[in-house]
């Protein structure tokens, strides 16, 4: 057997797939199917590599937040609170399941692109740390609202820096024309920046950007810390403006496939750290406290999928398809980007050589509803069989919905090869729960 696209990753002498030890076929008897495993130690140690790394290249008052908007559940706030990390949140509902752990909310930062009233005036009544603001309308909202709470609220202002990673469009963000943030190069940065300042209920603490995502090229964060750097140097010039904090966004990628590098998260960071600390000195400012938001890379590879097999359909001279017990309605990526994933035959993993290409399909009333297309499977493959889909652990269960009144799959988490429920499945009572 090759070696796995993970190291939490192995076969058992049952010829099952493993997840940071537990067997998954095991588990999927025992839990059912369509089943989110995840497996806590490998969050941990992600969540450590950032929080060290972070802490030797650029200072111990430099932290990464965890970005919400890949895995929200209760059980992650616990972890990455253990961890120290901080976190960035993009609703009211995210921050909810935060603070219903005891997240401690000076540590979180509340992005998006149009936060509501609502979700400004809930967000200061709880304490939320920073908001991360968006452009000139959000500003003056938050400023209102903190004016009327009587609170002077923290602020980043997003920016965008003009580049494009060269990553998938749909995911591509820190360009000029992007829905999101101010652009530096139109002078919009300067301009809200220098407004942001004279405003009674704000206070500025810095700046924000994020580039993109999957990126697996360090030069992206070198060159955008330049110019973030450029614009802070700038501020300070004009304005005397002193910046205290310096968002570098998220955004390293993880192996979906083999043909995927493996990034060294902490020799990039080192990386970072040195080009910024000597970016600064040349620019003559000081380094403000660094922050990035890694989603993907902390929960991506400690997650998969296992669902059963059911109907295996050849159309002679077309198609194959294998149809599963879930689908779109439980990992919407394929249908909406064409996310690649490595996909294998977790009951039978010392099979012989894979031979059968097929298209793995999902069970929802759509012909899009396909997880991935091109799979090679063993040529046996039958009704009953279990398909793991690996690399599931971001932007799955929060992208999850209740298409075909699908209940949503629950989440266990395996810690030192044990595991345990950390969201439970949805029952058919929970679906019309709100119905009258
Ligand atoms: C999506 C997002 C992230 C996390 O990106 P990953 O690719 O999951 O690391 C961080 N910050 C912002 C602002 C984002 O939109």
């Amino acid at each position: 057997m090759e070696k796995m696209i993970c190291n939490n990753l192995s076969i058992n002498s049952a010829g099952h797939l493993t997840l940071g030890g537990a067997d998954t076929v095991a588990l999927a008897n025992k839990y059912g199917t369509p089943l989110y495993i995840m497996d806590e130690d490998r969050i941990r140690e992600r969540c450590r590599t950032y929080k060290t790394s972070m802490a030797r290249a650029f200072g111990d008052k430099s932290y990464p937040l965890f970005a919400s908007k890949a895995a929200s559940f209760k059980q992650i706030y616990r972890i990455i609170m253990e961890e120290g990390l901080g976190t960035d949140l993009v609703s009211s509902g995210e921050l909810y399941t935060a603070t219903s752990v005891g997240f401690p909310l000076a540590k979180a930062y509340f992005h998006s692109n149009n936060k509501t009233d609502a979700d400004i005036a809930y967000a200061i009544d709880r304490g939320v740390g920073y908001f991360v603001v968006d452009n000139v309308e959000e500003l003056d909202a938050i400023d209102k609202i903190a004016g009327d709470k009587n609170v002077k609220q923290k602020i980043l202002l997003r920016l965008t820096p003009g580049i494009d990673p060269h990553t998938y469009e749909a995911v591509t963000t820190g360009k000029v024309d992007s829905k999101f943030g101010s652009a530096i190069e139109t002078g919009q940065a300067e301009q809200i920046a220098k407004y942001a300042t004279e405003l009674s209920n704000i206070v500025l603490y810095g700046f924000h950007c994020h580039v993109g995502s999957q990126v697996f090229d360090s030069d992206v964060f070198l060159r955008a810390s330049e110019i973030m750097l450029d614009f802070i140097a700038l501020m300070s010039k004009k304005y005397g403006f002193v910046t205290r904090e310096l968002d570098l966004g998220g955004g390293y990628g993880v192996r979906y496939l083999d043909s995927d590098p493996e990034i060294d998260i902490a020799e990039n960071i080192a990386k970072v750290g040195t080009h910024v600390k000597a970016y600064c000195h040349k620019l003559g400012i000081d380094m403000p406290e660094i922050r990035m938001e890694p989603g993907r890379s902390i929960v991506a590879d400690a997650g998969l999928t296992l669902y059963t097999a059911g109907t295996v359909k050849r159309i002679p001279g077309y198609k194959n398809y294998v149809s599963v017990d879930g689908g779109m309605a439980d990992n919407p990526r394929y249908a909406l980007y064409r996310s690649p994933y490595t996909v294998c035959l977790a009951n039978r993993m010392d099979s012989t050589a894979p031979t059968f290409n097929c298209t793995l399909a999902g069970r929802c009333c759509e012909s899009g509803d396909l997880i991935q297309e091109n799979v090679t499977l063993p040529a046996d493959i039958k009704r009953g069989d279990m398909i793991a889909v690996l690399t599931t652990g971001a932007y799955n269960y929060s992208m999850a919905s209740n298409y075909n009144r699908l209940p949503k799959p629950p989440i266990v988490m395996v810690k030192d090869g044990k595991e345990y429920i950390a969201v439970k499945r949805e029952s058919l009572e929970d679906i019309c729960k709100n119905d009258i």
